[in-house]
C-alpha cells in the first residue's frame, strides 16, 4: 500500500504550501471536498492555494490517496472548531478530504452543485435527505472503492499511532457552520471497523444503562447560547432527532455510561432520546418536612 509508507516512514509527500508546526494528532477529521470529481482537481487546489487551506490526505473517487502534509504537522482543514471542550481542532487532528460534490439542489432530473455542475439524479444514485446536521439537500453516495480507501487509510493511521482516539466529521466539530461529510457517509460502519466499537443500538443502550426508580428526577439543559442534541442512541453518529433549547427542563428516564461518557435518556417533545449528561444539571426539590 503506497500511502502506508508515507505514514509510517519519513517518505517524500506531495508537500502542501500551508504546512504548519508540529502536532500530536488525537482525532481524525473527515471532510468532503465539495468539488469537481476529476482526479487531482481538489488535490491540486488543496496543495497550493491563496485561501491558506491544506489537508493531510485527499481520497479520490476511485480510491487513490494523496498525502500532502506529514501526520505530525498541522494542516489548515478544520477552521473554527470544537471537540469535547477543546477549540482549534487543527492543533490535534489529521484531516482527510474525501472527493464529493457536497450539497446539491434539484434542477429537473438533475442535481446541481454549488459550482454549477449537473449530475443525473438516477444515474448517480443521488438521494434527497434532510438531517438536523445537514439541512435539506441532494447528496451523492460515496463509491465503494473510495470508502474502502478511507477505511484502509484510517486503519493504517490508527495502527501507526497510539495517540489517535476518535474519528469525527467536520459537521460534528463545526456544527451549523459545516455539513461535511454528507448524510450518506457510513460513519458508524467506519467507526465500528476502525475503533472496534459500534453504536449501542436501543436494546444495547437499555442493557448498559439503569432505569431511574425516582420518577421525579428532572434535569435542566445547560448549554448557554446553544441547543442540545437529543439523540436516538447514546453516540455521536448522525442520529439527532431534536434540538433542545437551553434551560429546558426534562424528565430523566435512564442513565448510563457509553464509551466513557455519561448519558441520560430523557423525554422531550413526546420523544425519548439521549443527551450528554454534562450539558444538563440535576434539579433537586425540597419535598417538604419529613414526618
Ligand atoms: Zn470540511
Amino acid at each position: 500500500m503506497q500511502f502506508k509508507n508515507q505514514i509510517l516512514v519519513d517518505h517524500p509527500f506531495n508537500a502542501a504550501r500551508w504546512t504548519g508546526g508540529e502536532i500530536t494528532p488525537e482525532i481524525v477529521v473527515l471532510h468532503d471536498t465539495a468539488s469537481r470529481l476529476d482526479t487531482g482537481s481538489a488535490a491540486r487546489f488543496l496543495r497550493d492555494n491563496e485561501a491558506k487551506v491544506s489537508v493531510h490526505f485527499v481520497v479520490e473517487i476511485d480510491g487513490t490517496v494523496t498525502q500532502q502534509v506529514p501526520i505530525d504537522r498541522r494542516a489548515n482543514h478544520a477552521g473554527k472548531s470544537h471537540y469535547h471542550g477543546r477549540d482549534h481542532c487543527n492543533g490535534f487532528s489529521i484531516g482527510i478530504e474525501i472527493v464529493n460534490p457536497g450539497r446539491m439542489t434539484r434542477a429537473g432530473s438533475n442535481a446541481r452543485t454549488w459550482f454549477g455542475q449537473l449530475f443525473d439524479i438516477e444515474e448517480h444514485g443521488i438521494q434527497d435527505i434532510t438531517t438536523p446536521e445537514h439541512g435539506a439537500g441532494l447528496w451523492m453516495p460515496y463509491p465503494e472503492p473510495q470508502i474502502d480507501a478511507v477505511l484502509e487509510l484510517l486503519q493504517a493511521l490508527f495502527g501507526a499511532s497510539a495517540d489517535l482516539k476518535d474519528i469525527v466529521t467536520h459537521w460534528y466539530i463545526s456544527p451549523g457552520r459545516k455539513m461535511d461529510t454528507n448524510p450518506l457517509f457510513p460513519l458508524s460502519h467506519i467507526k465500528a471497523r476502525v475503533l472496534g466499537r459500534d453504536d449501542p443500538a436501543e436494546d444495547a443502550a437499555d442493557g448498559q444503562s439503569t432505569a431511574l426508580t425516582d420518577t421525579n428526577q428532572l434535569i435542566q439543559v445547560d448549554a448557554p447560547g446553544d441547543t442540545l442534541n437529543l439523540r436516538r442512541w447514546p453516540s455521536f453518529n448522525p442520529n439527532t432527532i431534536a434540538q433542545i433549547p437551553d434551560q429546558a427542563i426534562l424528565p430523566v428516564l435512564r442513565k448510563g455510561t457509553f464509551n466513557g461518557r455519561d448519558w441520560a435518556q430523557v423525554l422531550y417533545g413526546g420523544q425519548t432520546g439521549w443527551i450528554v449528561a454534562r450539558y444538563a444539571a440535576e434539579i433537586t426539590f425540597e419535598t417538604g418536612p419529613k414526618t
